[in-house]
Order: C-alpha cells, then structure tokens, then sequence
C-alpha cells in the first residue's frame, strides 16, 4: 500500500557544482544508496555553476531519465548564487545542502534525517570533526578570520560547514531573503534556528582541486565580515579618536617648543606623522569602500544568477 507523505516527510538534496565530471557519478550512487535508507521521498537539484567540462552531458542525462532535477548557469556565478539557485526548486519539505566533491559523505545523510524527524530542530548541522589538509596559508587566513568573526558575533565558525538539513520553515525563509550578497552557513547560524549537530571527518578530495583561489577566499571573507558586522566601522571611529588626542598632544608639544625658541627636530618626525596618518587614513577609506560596495551591490538588484536551461521531473524536457 502506498503510503502517502506529508509535506515534512519530502527531501530535496541540492548540490552545487562546477567542473565536477569525475565526483558527479560517485556522488549520484552514493546518493540513492543513502535515499535506500532513510524514511522519506528524496529527490535531488544539481546546480551545473557554468562548468566547461561534461559535468552538465552526465547530470542533464539523469534528469532527463528522471532521476533527478538539473539547472544549468549561463556562466560560473559562485558557490553561493547556485546554492540559492537550488533552493528556490525546493518545491516543498526539507532540503539538504551539500558539495559535489564527496567531501561531504552522502553516507551520513540517513542520520541527519533521523536527528531531524526525531527533534524539534530546524537544522542539523554537519560539522567537521576533522578536517583534510588545507595549505597553511589558507588555514592560518580561515582561523583569523573565524576568531574574528567570533569575537564580534559570538558566532563559532570554525568546523561549521554548507552541509546541512534545512527544515520547509528554514527553506522558505532564505528564499524569501531580500539580500543578495550572502554567505549560507553564516545566514543558517545568524538566525539561529533550534539545532542538532552531527559530526563528520572531512575526507581528502578524491578528484579534482579546491575550486577555491585565493582571490575568491578573501573576497568570501569580506562578504563574510561586512555582511555579519559593522565592527570594522566602530574601529575606524576609534582609531580617528585616538588620532585626535595624539594630535591634540603633539599640537600643544609643537606650540611648547616653538615659544620656548626650540625647533621640533628634524624631518624624522613629519615624515613618521604622515605615514601614519596617511596610512590610517587610506585602510579607514578602504574599510568603509568594502561596505560601500556592497549596498552598491545590493542597490543594483540585479539577479545573483542567470540560467541557461532547466530540466524538472514534471516535463523532463529541458526549458
Ligand atoms: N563550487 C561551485 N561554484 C564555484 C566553486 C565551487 O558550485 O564557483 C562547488 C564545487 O563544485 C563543490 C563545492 O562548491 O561542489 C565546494 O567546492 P570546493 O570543494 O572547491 O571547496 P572546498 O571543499 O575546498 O571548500
Ligand atoms: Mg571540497
């Protein structure tokens, strides 16, 4: 007998990808092993982020079978624009986000379903328990930034990642979210949701690299610090208050010697002054051209993303 599933009872997994061929076929098996074991109707979005490999070939080949739902970008918009991309096609239920490359085990997905029917929460997080290698530079640049943003948001991003279950009410509140410039797992943490946890060791990336440059890393950590804080602001007031008072002093100091028939010495001085007023000034215009640019960003209420083709379950033909 069939049994009929409530809206709460359905799962949409949404995977990200851009150049991933050689994970893709891994990851779809692994995937309907993992639906083989959990209660629920489980259906799958691939988001092609503008690959110029035969990623789309292999996914538009499942969708049009009816094995899963397949978008396809225009052209290569981020991690962040098809994650939203492919929540918008969460026609109902929960929804579980999660990487293409297998770094994301699709093994563990029947426990983060269990912890979720069996709570009250809203989101199961996935944490790293243990991460695979990252190069020094970019672990040493990650953990500043997740101290920083900790220190200022109380926020513990370190071990956090984008694999997570999201629950209907979850879902349907980032679809409905104005802005455009975000950071997903910071938004899940921002509003924080009634969680559960499930840990997770991060394997090393089986086929190709880390679609990450260094570009895209520090770019991702200014979306991440001007769109969760303000701080940076509060600093550049400080910092031209302690000018002030450093002025103030320097300026009576200068007068004091000047009536006193002494010459304040030498270039060293001046020169010392203007670099760091200078300085200060240009990182102060610098932090606030960041938070400029991104109300310029979001003022312009252009599209994060544009798609080439869709293929749905309802028509199986591409639009
Ligand atoms: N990804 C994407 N668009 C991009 C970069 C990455 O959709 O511009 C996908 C990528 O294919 C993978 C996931 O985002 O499915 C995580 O990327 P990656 O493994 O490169 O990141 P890391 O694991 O190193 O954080
Ligand atoms: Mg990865």
């Amino acid at each position: 007998m069939a049994v009929e599933m409530s809206d709460q009872q359905r799962l949409t997994v949404v995977v990200p990808f851009f150049n991933e061929m050689d994970s893709l076929p891994l990851l779809h098996e692994e995937l309907h092993k993992a639906f083989s074991s959990v209660s629920c109707s489980c259906w799958i979005v691939y988001v092609d982020d503008g690959s110029s490999d035969t990623s789309w070939e292999l996914v538009s080949r499942w969708a049009l079978n009816g094995e899963c739902e397949a978008i396809r970008f225009v052209r290569n918009f981020g991690k962040e624009a098809a994650i939203r991309a492919g929540l918008q096609e969460v026609p109902e239920g929960a929804a579980v986000v999660m990487d293409a490359d297998m770094q994301h085990p699709p093994e563990i997905l029947p426990k983060m379903v269990s912890e979720w029917m069996q709570s009250d929460a809203w989101v199961v997080e996935a944490r790293k328990a243990g991460s695979a290698r990252r190069g020094l530079f970019n672990e040493l640049g990650a953990r500043c930034v997740y101290y920083f943003m900790y220190l200022v948001t109380g926020i513990h991003f370190d071990g956090r990642s984008d694999f997570c279950l999201l629950d209907a009410k979850v879902v349907s509140l980032i679809n409905q979210m104005p802005e455009k410039v975000t950071f997903f797992r910071g938004v899940v943490s921002w509003f924080g949701f009634p969680a559960k946890q499930v840990y997770f060791e991060v394997p090393e990336r089986k086929y190709g690299s880390s679609k990450w440059s260094f570009v895209k890393l520090v770019n991702l950590a200014i979306d991440m610090i001007t769109g969760f804080t303000t701080i940076p602001l509060s600093i550049v007031t400080c910092f031209s208050f302690l000018f002030l008072c450093f002025s103030g002093v320097l300026i009576l100091h200068t007068l004091y010697m000047f009536f006193s028939g002494q010459a304040v010495e030498g270039f060293t001085t001046v020169i010392i002054c203007i670099l760091l007023v200078g300085s200060v000034l240009a990182g102060g215009m610098g932090i606030l051209g960041q938070y400029l640019a991104r109300i310029y960003e979001e003022v312009k209420k252009r599209p994060m993303f544009a798609v080439r083709e869709v293929i749905r379950k309802s028509s199986n033909k591409a639009s």
